[in-house]
């Protein structure tokens, strides 16, 4: 059951608070008081890859701060110019991995879908900003491929929905999708991941939490927050909700210079997860995404970090620090 207190407090539609998006830099910089530092912007349209954020994610940003946290996870700067070696355009071997059309299966037991390629927010240090969605989404109503792997295959007792991110499909879409999984009787788990309940929680309305809540899965939605000034209290509220629902939740972060890369930031990230009932899953090193090496830490200071999040945190609240290589069987711990 959902409370009513909750729909009630749902007045906007999260697709017209999507629509809304800021996606002219320099809109942004001044609406964060910051119009004298539009010469650090990545000059000329970035068209692959433009800067898209929601107004609510703007609003936790610190007014007339160039360094926000926030800030620097969205705005594309001129640091993502330049070819730097070992930096490329498929980093994880997604390509490589691709079992059929939007399907990437890597791991023993579980598979990827794809479940579309829009995100809510472009986040500059995404590893998939490179990635051919036009061409490998299993996009609604083209599920066939894709279905037909996960139902050949018995092995696969979970489907992770992932993309972009999947909670940009209409629920309605969703619930087509998870219609077809439910016939398929080896799979008994699905994970969405997803980064919108962060960056527009309004996402986790009455209808989702119904949807979610009603699937004849055990859930898991793993989030994606990297800094605790992004979880505010709608996104506490979201948590609950999703929780309810008979979600377990966790979350993955990335590790990032200038954003998240200090022993205080990653302590605090664990500590507010937790107020939303969230535990610390994976912290990610960085893929090396052509445009991002400027948010690179390396390994040992990566690992320096993780030392003091053990000395400060219960373990539980300490994340696996993890890399991902190209052909290894699972995410390598550091
Ligand atoms: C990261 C990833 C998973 C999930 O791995 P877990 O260790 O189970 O979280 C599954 N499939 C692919 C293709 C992935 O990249
Ligand atoms: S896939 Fe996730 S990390 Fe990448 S741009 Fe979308 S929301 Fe950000």
């Amino acid at each position: 059951m959902i409370p009513a207190n909750r729909v009630l407090a749902q007045p906007v539609r999260w697709q017209q608070l999507w629509r809304d998006a800021v996606t002219d830099p320099l809109e942004l910089l001044s609406l964060l008081d910051l119009s004298g530092h539009a010469a650090d912007l990545l000059p000329g349209a970035d068209s692959g890859f433009p800067l898209r954020v929601p107004r609510g994610f703007v609003a936790r940003m610190r007014r007339g701060d160039p360094a926000d946290p926030l800030l620097l996870q969205v705005l594309p700067q001129a640091a993502e110019l330049g070819e730097v070696p070992g930096f490329s355009h498929d980093t994880v071997g997604d390509i490589a991995a691709r079992a059929a059309k939007g399907v990437l299966h890597k791991y023993h037991g579980r598979a990827l879908l794809i479940a579309t390629g829009s995100c809510a927010v472009h986040c500059r240090y995404c590893f998939r900003r490179h990635f051919p969605y036009a061409e490998e989404t299993a996009a609604v109503n083209r599920w066939e491929q894709a279905l037909a792997h996960l139902r050949s295959d018995t092995s696969i007792g979970e489907v992770i929905l992932s993309g972009g991110d999947p909670l940009s499909l209409a629920t309605s879409k969703l619930a087509e999708l998870t219609d077809a999984l439910a016939t398929i009787p080896h799979i008994l788990r699905l994970r969405i991941h997803t980064r919108l309940p962060i960056v527009l929680p309004e996402r986790v309305d009455a209808e989702f939490t119904a949807w979610l809540g009603a699937l004849p899965f055990q859930r898991v939605v793993v989030l994606h927050a990297n800094h605790p000034n992004e979880i505010d209290g709608s996104v506490i509220a979201a948590c609950a909700a999703l929780r309810d629902a008979g979600a377990t939740l966790l979350n993955q972060a990335v590790l990032l210079r200038g954003v998240n890369d200090s022993a205080d930031a990653l302590c605090a990230l664990s500590e507010r997860l937790f107020d939303g009932g969230v535990l610390p899953y994976y912290l990610h090193q960085l893929d090396r995404v052509a445009g991002a090496a400027h948010f690179e830490i390396d390994d040992e200071r990566a690992l320096a970090l993780l030392r003091a999040l053990r000395e400060r945190l219960p373990g539980y609240l300490v994340p696996r620090l993890v890399r991902e290589i190209v052909g290894a069987p699972y995410k390598l711990p550091l």
